[in-house]
């Protein structure tokens, strides 16, 4: 017995999973992934992508509802959303959930925070573990900017696809979370308001890459793993470029 993190209950908490298991694919058969945090090598570590202190059974599987959904979009039906020409896959607005897709990134960041499994001690939201839980929990409107969220897919030449990383960073003068599992890069930046993005005069800004509500979503397929506000500025240019 012990609190649940979400609803604060006394009660037998369960295996949680910080990564859904369902973006695992052969990893959760393998217990065990290879992974390093630059991708210059390669090192063999148990999986555990759970962690058995902060979540009750009920509590988990209303998150898992974002999972599954997320699962969907992103794993499942994304090549459904694959530009011809271009490096990129364009979500139309009306195709996203924007509550439930939303919801599960939140979700992700805050249970990598609330968790002290090693793998995931980069990850701290101080203030924002409460702002999380009460987005999850529909105490709070849900805005673009609170929990932004920046997803690139990594192309097919990109090693380590399965290499699970969560680390703090800077982007665009902003806090960030970077995060990279099952062929994705997810930057999560927990307050976006007033990035700093330089851009060249008629350029626009990788700012409409984000998730919005009620927009289209561009994700951009990269052939490498890239972090950093002039990285993402010459990917976004690039994507774009017929070839
Ligand atoms: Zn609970």
């Amino acid at each position: 017995m012990n609190i649940c993190n979400y609803c604060k209950k006394n009660k037998k908490l369960i295996q949680a999973h910080i990564v859904p298991k369902g973006f695992l694919g052969m990893l959760e058969q393998q217990k065990f992934l290879e992974v390093s945090f630059n991708y210059s090598y390669k090192k063999r570590m148990p999986i555990g992508p759970y962690d058995m202190n902060i979540l009750c059974a009920d509590c988990d599987k209303i998150i898992g509802l974002y999972d599954e959904y997320a699962k969907k979009i992103l794993i499942e039906d994304i090549h459904l959303y694959k530009n011809k020409n271009l490096p990129i896959y364009s979500i139309p607005a009306h195709a996203i959930d924007y509550l439930k897709l939303k919801k599960f990134f939140i979700s992700l960041i805050w249970r990598a925070s609330i968790s002290s499994r090693d793998a995931f001690k980069e990850v701290s939201l101080g203030y924002y573990n409460d702002v999380a839980l009460a987005c999850l929990k529909d105490e709070r409107f849900l805005e673009d900017n609170i929990f932004a969220i920046l997803v690139f897919k990594d192309g097919p030449n990109i090693k380590y696809q399965d290499a699970i990383t969560f680390t703090a960073s800077k982007l665009a003068e902003k806090h960030a979370y970077k995060i990279h599992f099952s062929g994705y890069q997810i930057t999560i930046v927990p307050k976006s308001t007033d990035m700093r993005w330089v851009v060249e005069k008629g350029d626009e800004s990788p700012q409409v890459l984000f998730l919005k509500k009620e927009n289209d979503w561009t994700i951009l397929e990269l052939d490498q793993d890239i972090s950093g506000k002039q990285n993402i500025l010459d990917a976004y240019k690039e994507s774009f470029r017929v070839k």
